[in-house]
């Protein structure tokens, strides 16, 4: 009896955008796909780089929202993935940053696992990591912090979001706080936060890290969301908060100490 290749699907990271961010893991795995799913987080030169010689190139699936259009529903884009595997494609889902970052990848590799599929994950270096190098800061920095928080600033629909107030409380005892998807409800998490954290605390926002596209507002808890606001700053962008990026201003006298 002929055997036939068990239905298999790879979660796989692709960084926040720059090419050279991309794993060797990452590309060699997206590069086997005969279908391949593609995140609206996901830069072009990334996916030009998956793409390139391959010969029959494999079918591109655009999924989520570009250009103001509507994301495609998640119930879609798990069914879509389940039938390819399950038809025997090689099925590649291609998602900004780390696929066990947010973005919904758990929930994908439950339901990929429930219908028999064999989920392969590829990690890949996270937005909130690349942000806080875009700003020059290492984010656990022993002189200014013990930790560092990944935190929504979006909850799921009908979920209770974070309580801002004790999680600052907690951030206040030397914790960096980035917050993914915190766009939209700026002023709110900036309220809740400033109800235990002191308005000097240092907080920036990276718009489009480690992309061509990438920019900077650097600023404090009080001043952080009318100051994004008038630099234009929007989604996809990443919040920290935290005395860690005081290591910014030390690090930049030393640069400018050893030049
Ligand atoms: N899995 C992704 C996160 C998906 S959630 C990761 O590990 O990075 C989507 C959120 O990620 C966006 O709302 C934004 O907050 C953040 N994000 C993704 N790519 C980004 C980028 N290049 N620059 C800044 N933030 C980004």
């Amino acid at each position: 009896m002929k055997r036939t290749a068990r239905p298999w699907c790879a979660l796989v990271g692709a960084g926040p955008g720059d090419p050279e961010l991309l794993t060797l893991k990452a590309l060699r795995v997206a590069r086997r796909a005969t279908v391949l799913l593609v995140d609206d987080l996901v830069s072009d030169a990334v996916l030009s780089l998956v793409l390139r010689g391959r010969r029959p190139a494999p079918r591109v699936v655009h999924v989520g929202k570009r250009g103001g259009c509507n994301s495609t529903p998640q119930a879609f884009i798990e069914r879509l993935m389940v039938a390819e595997a399950l038809a025997g494609q090689r099925v590649v889902r291609l998602k900004g940053g780390d696929p066990f970052t947010f973005g919904r990848g758990g929930e994908e590799a439950a339901t990929l696992r429930a219908h028999g599929v064999e989920v392969e994950v590829v990690n890949g270096i996270t937005s909130g990591l690349a942000a806080a190098t875009a700003l020059g800061v290492p984010w656990t920095h022993r002189e200014h912090a013990h930790g560092v928080m990944l935190v929504t600033g979006h909850a799921r629909d009908g979920a209770a979001g974070l309580h801002w107030p004790t999680l600052g409380a907690a951030a206040a005892q030397g914790l960096t706080l980035v917050i993914y998807m915190g766009m939209s409800h700026l002023p709110e998490l900036q309220a809740g936060l400033l109800a235990t954290m002191a308005g000097s605390t240092p907080a920036a926002v990276v718009q489009s890290a480690g992309t061509p596209d990438e920019r900077l507002c650097v600023t404090t808890l009080a001043g952080l969301a009318a100051d994004a606001r008038s630099a234009g700053l929007g989604s996809p962008a990443i919040v920290i908060v935290g005395d860690v990026l005081r290591a910014r201003a030390a690090l930049r006298s030393d640069v400018r100490q050893a030049a």
